[in-house]
């Protein structure tokens, strides 16, 4: 057999599809054990050992040495997760965990966040060792357990208890970038090089509880309600960090147009919901909680927020969020994750860059800040330098970034093959 390093990507990517490791944010879903073991199987078929960790019964991580060990150069992190978010099979054109190909799509929760780069890296892997083309680097493989819940019993859960596992590493690839926008009529590859910060917040408003017919000028929910709105309508300024500045520069050479960071972001399209995200702080309310009986006033009214912030604002948005919501309401941080920001330089990206250009010569590269956040967060915590990386050239009238926990999230087959291609050209590199 030839030497095809995306021989199995499809295959593989279809087999941890139809593993369901849905993370419903407790404890209450599937875990990931047993896509963890299929990993642990198809590295050991090809003689690669690998260690699996739970955090909590079911909820397993997978770690395996690989590359020269014995190399002066610093390790690599290369790194997926297994869990998946829920998907409602009635929303779905076809069976969310049937891993069904129609059109040249692989349909799937997972397709594209991001059993996709978990079967490529382990497409590739198994080529290369069967093939003994073994990376000259020491490369760490880890793939996680609860990365869409935050990490906590995944990646963090690695720092914490098991950092041992990552010695050596000093950079990392993993999620989301490396996919193809079109921009001008050309093809623009995004590399993540940051992440925003996570600021969810839970805001507390307090009043006279009483019964719903009488005057009441202190009611806990309209004090609320007042915040909610000031919060979400809130229109936070456009401050570009530097990597979104490489981008709008991009963005301006591709399409000679000129203007604000906003209007240069429309350029974007669909996806300027997401990747506009990335130049501005954001507040959205997504929860509220409040009342009990219809004709009683509570006393007391809760809702959540999802904050996020760009890097080195996280002090002045918590400060912007205080005076927005006023005096009165409690803001309380629920739950808090750093911001990222990595240069858009040296021998990594170099590498990620000839090995795009290697499949697609008229391929166009860029940063970008990512607007949700990753595993990422947890390796920055061991001083890890990561980059998102996850190759795939797409149609240009896909919205891809909506597919991210979308329904009917979809890869395209050949996607599949070019990303395998690239992040093995990647491999020669590094
Ligand atoms: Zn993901």
């Amino acid at each position: 057999m030839s030497y095809a390093p995306e021989a199995e990507t499809l295959e593989i990517c279809r087999d941890l599809i139809r593993l369901d490791t849905t993370n419903f944010g407790d404890d209450s879903g599937p875990g990931e054990r047993k896509a963890a073991e299929y990993v642990a199987a198809a590295l050991a078929e090809v003689g690669i050992e690998s260690e699996l960790v739970e955090s909590e019964p079911g909820r397993t991580s997978l770690v395996a040495r690989w590359g020269n060990q014995d190399s002066p150069k610093s390790g690599l992190l290369i790194h997926g997760h297994l869990d998946v978010v829920p998907a409602r099979a009635s929303d779905w054109q076809v069976d969310p965990f049937a891993a069904e190909i129609v059109d040249g799509y692989l349909f799937g929760r997972g397709a594209v966040d991001m059993k996709d780069f978990d079967a490529m890296l382990l497409s590739v892997v198994r080529a290369r060792q069967r093939a003994g083309a073994i990376p000259d680097r020491p490369i760490t493989l880890v793939f996680t357990a609860d990365e869409e819940a935050g990490g906590l019993l995944g990646a963090h859960w690695i720092v914490d208890h098991r950092p041992d596992l990552l010695e050596g590493c000093t950079e990392a690839i993993g999620e989301v970038g490396g996919f193809s926008t079109e921009i001008g009529g050309q093809r623009l590859y995004l590399i993540e090089s940051g992440e925003k910060g996570i600021a969810w917040m839970r805001l507390r408003a307090r009043g006279t509880a009483g019964h719903g017919s009488m005057v009441n000028h202190d009611n806990a929910i309209t004090h609320l309600a007042h915040a909610l709105i000031t919060l979400g309508e809130h229109e936070w300024p456009a401050e570009p960090g530097p990597s979104m500045q490489l981008l709008l520069a991009k963005v301006r050479e591709l399409t000679g147009a000129d203007g604000t960071p906003d209007e240069l972001i429309e350029h974007f399209g669909s996806a300027v919901r997401a990747i506009g995200a990335g130049i501005r702080n954001s507040t959205n309310p997504t929860m509220v909680d409040a009342g009990y009986k219809h004709n009683v006033v509570p006393g007391e009214a809760v809702a959540y927020v999802d904050g996020r912030y760009l890097p080195g604002h996280a002090d002045a948005f918590h400060d912007t969020v205080r005076d927005i919501v006023g005096e009165g309401i409690e803001v309380e941080p629920f739950i808090t994750d750093t911001a990222l920001e990595f240069a858009f330089e040296g021998d990594l990206v170099d590498a990620m860059t000839v090995a795009l250009h290697s499949q697609d010569p008229e391929a166009h590269i860029a940063p970008f800040l990512m607007f949700g956040g990753t595993d990422a967060k947890g390796w920055s915590r061991l001083g890890i330098t990561s980059y998102g990386f996850t190759p795939l050239r797409l149609p240009a009238d896909l919205d891809f970034t909506a597919l991210f926990h979308g329904i009917d999230e979809r890869v395209p087959v050949d996607a599949l093959e070019f990303g395998s291609k690239v992040f093995d050209e990647f491999l020669n590199l590094i």
